[in-house]
């Protein structure tokens, strides 16, 4: 059972094959037996899973349908969820029980998915390995040893170890589509505005999107289609339609431009996930696309320009956690200035604090207009570029990260080092544009993954190139030994 995706649950469930309940309580034992050696989860939620299983079940008896009626999944912890503990992977919210859901947990409850719980996660969404967790690194189920990617790192693992059919994440840099790739699943950063923020606690408020991680395009779309849509309580949330994201998998790719940026094929790039990318680009010129190749002549200036943006937005948005109003209070402060300082140096780990310094300082009197100013102009470089290429491709395509998954503590001496392998994702966020990675491959037994970008709006592209793919290559369908 645990082996369906979430296409073949609706089928399975509307046929009464089985029912949401039967499928949650199989789940919930395998999360129980398999997930020590995993930690995937932060909280399990048992009781309220049961409960959305049973009225899932009642509703379908009741003759309503739906793909994601009685569907099992998780929610990254950082998704706001009433009555449980919403952690974002910190001591700082170890105590904090959101007094309201998120929009996308509401909105995926009234579509009549089931929440097993909250998945583990970097803290506050700080990383790329899941390894700044307050609860604990992540492992990858591909082989224990190596991390999992992250901050999506608990929803990635526990979905690649058939814990879950899919589950949320957020991407601010790379967050769902890195740890897809080094988890082998399907993983889609929608565009900026198209999935509501409202109850998603904040990490660099102007990059942050919500999207799902599943094992196929199928079922992304499935998921998404329960996430996006305008909501009038984020302001950067968009008012535009949301197709049927469904509807366009079976397009023919015949003619379909694909962009092969030259800039993602730097130094740094492990020759054998160049060799895999481009044997990706041959199995899609079979299927009718054409190869173009581009250039983003001002990629190189990614990295540093965003970790400048996205380090600014976090200090701002966690001065919020102050000890005062919610999350980790010290004891016994002395003044004031003792209480914010204690609270926060005892509730945020390194990392966050390594960020919150780097922020302040370049939005500090007299260095912004060095720092941030000028990371906000190559922002806008960065977006000229993709508006050019877009205008002679249909989507651009590339290896999602430049390396597969490493092992469990080997960056951690070199934050910079783990900084680089962002280098593919991050463009995205920056110009708020959709992405996806979708399994490709394997190196050394680790799963490797390639990325496509698409312009504004077409997530129904990247989904359908994606299904192309899937049906002529079977990567996806690979789970990992003893899962
Ligand atoms: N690895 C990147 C960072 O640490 C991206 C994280 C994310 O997308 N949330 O900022």
């Amino acid at each position: 059972m645990h082996q369906m995706t979430l296409a073949e649950i609706a089928r399975g469930l509307a046929d009464k094959k089985f029912s949401s309940e039967e499928l949650t309580k199989t789940l919930l034992a395998r999360i129980a037996q398999l997930d020590p050696q995993l930690n995937s989860f932060i909280t399990l939620t048992e009781d309220l899973a049961l409960e959305q299983a049973k009225a899932a079940d009642a509703r379908r008896a009741n003759g309503e349908t739906g793909a994601l009626l009685g569907a099992p999944i998780g929610h990254k912890d950082l998704f706001c969820t009433l009555g449980v503990r919403t952690s974002c992977g910190s001591k700082m919210l170890d105590n904090f029980k959101a007094p309201y859901d998120a929009t996308v947990v509401s909105k995926l409850a009234a579509a009549g998915a089931v929440s097993l719980g909250k998945t583990n996660m970097d803290e506050f969404a700080m990383g790329s390995a899941n390894e700044s967790s307050y609860y604990g690194a992540v492992k990858n189920p591909w082989n224990l040893e190596h991390v999992p990617g992250g901050s999506s790192g608990g929803s990635a693992a526990a979905v690649a170890a058939r814990l879950l059919p899919a589950a949320t994440g957020t991407d601010t840099g790379g967050s769902i589509r890195q740890p897809a790739a080094l988890t082998n699943l399907t993983g889609l950063k929608p565009t900026y505005g198209r999935v509501s923020r409202w109850g998603m606690i904040a990490y660099a408020s102007s990059l942050d999107q919500g999207g799902p991680l599943a094992r196929t395009a199928e079922d992304c779309a499935i998921l998404l289609q329960g996430m996006a849509g305008f909501d009038p309580l984020d302001s950067t949330s968009i008012d535009e339609p949301v197709p049927d994201f469904s509807a366009n998998l079976n397009t023919s790719l015949q003619g379909l431009r694909i962009g092969v940026p030259k800039e993602f094929f730097s130094e740094g790039l492990d020759p054998r996930i160049a060799e895999l990318v481009h044997t990706s680009i041959k199995e899609l010129e079979k299927l009718g696309a054409v190869i173009k190749p581009i250039s983003l002549p001002n990629m190189q200036h990614a990295i540093p320009a965003y970790y400048v943006i996205a380090p600014a937005e976090a200090s701002s948005n966690l001065s919020r956690f102050d000890g005062v109003r919610f999350g980790h209070r010290c004891e016994d402060p002395k003044d004031l200035t003792d209480l914010y300082k204690r609270s926060r140096a005892e509730g945020f780990g390194p990392e966050v604090q390594r960020r919150i310094l780097v922020g302040a300082y370049a939005l500090s009197a007299g260095y912004y207009d060095a720092y941030y100013l000028q990371a906000q102009k190559i922002r806008r470089l960065i977006k000229n570029d993709f508006m050019a290429a877009f205008n002679e491709v249909d989507i651009i395509l590339g290896p999602t990260t430049p390396n597969p998954a490493w092992k469990i503590g080997a960056k951690n001496s070199d934050p910079v080092s783990a900084y680089l392998e962002d280098v593919y994702t991050i463009t995205a966020n920056l110009a708020g544009l959709p992405g996806l990675s979708m399994p490709a491959g394997f190196v050394d037994g680790l799963p490797v993954g390639v990325q496509l970008l698409a312009p504004y709006f077409q997530e129904g592209r990247l989904l359908n190139v994606a299904h192309q793919y899937q049906l002529n290559t079977d990567w996806h369908t690979r789970s990992p030994a003893g899962f």
